[in-house]
């Protein structure tokens, strides 16, 4: 068995839309497609990953340095040991050879959807969902089949105002979701607070509400909302100051008795260390965001969680950033807190199939093997492109 050929397109996100500090209108994504010499029913059995949302495609880092790494060894090398499938920690260590430590940047998401590209490959030479295929790999034991979720939305829009924030969240009441995120910090505190009590009205209560602040305050201004948002009491206050920063999350959290959610912008075990050891992100209680699809893939997101349990930390903690069908089988197969869904935003990569099943705010994958991306009617034609 070995992998016959490996292919990276660069597509675009639909989403003319802001947080505080950023346009999404320009963000695309690399797809990676990794096909191998098995078939079924007559078609080759192919992994397909992409690097999340939020940055960039990567096509030159691969092209240039990864591509021709893995070019070089002989295909038994990538073999799991059992032969049944492939291995993505072997192959993530090949496509990273005589790379640097640290300054992790977009090489992260590069080689993350070719990793993700592995574990969809393996689930599919198994004919099994995903997420199945990652409880057995890392000994994970849960019976659940579907996990809490929210709609994150609330984007600030060309032609925007309170009447269509709450036409939105309605729109996500009526197919099935029950928690809420919100974007916070492109205005003053007056307009986020009428946006919040929008959001509530909605949701019915602030702990149904998070907010996302995309890094946008320095420390004063930081604090400033976290003393006007405490009395909702939200579900949590999201990356409040740049993502390094860890002494200015230590300061907010001091004095903020809310949740404070942070991480989707740290790409590697050592920078969780980090925000473990500096950051004051409190047991049982602050919410980590890592992306396996900005962050090396699965594998390193793997040790993510082994780094936040070693100083106490729980992975139900744990919420990826990145509302798609990657992350759902990684929240459920891993068994995390929650995952994320982007509805209405970042097609043909964003929100789930309709073979999902959403059901009072919790989400089920469909049986289908692999991420089961081939059921996103928006994102078909492009894999098949891909490997056509
Ligand atoms: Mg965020």
């Amino acid at each position: 068995m070995r992998i016959v050929d490996i292919r990276e397109v660069t597509i675009d996100l639909n989403g003319a839309i802001s947080n505080a500090i950023i346009n999404f209108n320009k963000h695309t994504v690399s797809l990676v497609a990794l096909i191998s010499d098995q078939f079924s029913e007559g078609k080759p059995i192919v992994g397909f990953g992409f690097n999340s949302i939020g940055r960039f495609a990567q096509g030159g880092i691969l092209r240039e340095r990864m591509l021709p790494r893995l070019a070089k060894v002989t295909p038994e090398h990538l073999l799991s040991s059992d032969g049944c499938g492939f291995d993505a920690g072997v192959l993530a260590q090949i496509a990273m050879k005589d790379e640097k430590p640290g300054g992790h940047g977009d090489r992260a998401g590069a080689l993350a959807a070719l990793e993700l590209a592995a574990w969809d490959l393996n689930a599919k030479l198994l004919g099994e969902p995903a997420y199945k295929t990652l409880r057995r790999y890392f000994g994970v034991v849960e019976s659940v089949e579907s996990i809490p979720v929210y709609a994150a939305g609330g984007y600030y829009y060309p032609k925007d105002s309170l009447k269509r924030l709450s036409d939105e969240l309605l729109n996500y009441q009526d197919i099935g979701y029950r928690s809420f995120k919100i974007k916070i910090g492109a205005g003053e505190i007056t307009e986020d607070i009428s946006r919040i009590e929008t959001a509530i009205t909605i949701a019915g209560c602030g702990s149904k509400i998070a907010v996302d602040a995309n890094g946008c305050f320095d420390q004063q201004q930081a604090l400033d909302m976290a003393a006007a948002i405490e009395p909702f009491k939200l579900r949590w206050f999201e990356e409040p100051g740049d993502p390094l920063d860890f002494d200015l999350n230590r300061n907010l959290i001091e004095s903020y008795s809310g949740s404070v959610a942070t991480g989707e912008n740290l790409f590697s075990s050592m920078d969780a260390r980090n925000l473990m050891r500096f950051g004051g992100m409190r047991l049982g209680k602050d919410i980590f965001q890592m992306d396996p699809g900005l962050a090396y893939g699965i594998t390193e997101y793997h040790s993510i969680l082994e780094t936040l349990e070693e100083f106490g930390h729980q992975r139900k903690q744990c919420h990826p950033h990145g509302g798609h069908l990657i992350n759902l089988h990684v929240a459920l197969g891993l068994g995390l807190g929650g995952c994320e869904a982007y509805p209405g935003v970042f097609q043909p990569i964003g929100g789930y199939s309709s073979q999902c099943s959403l059901e009072n705010g919790r989400i089920a994958p469909s049986d289908a093997p692999g991420f089961g991306l081939e059921q996103k009617q928006d994102l078909y034609p492009l894999l098949c492109e891909l490997v056509n």
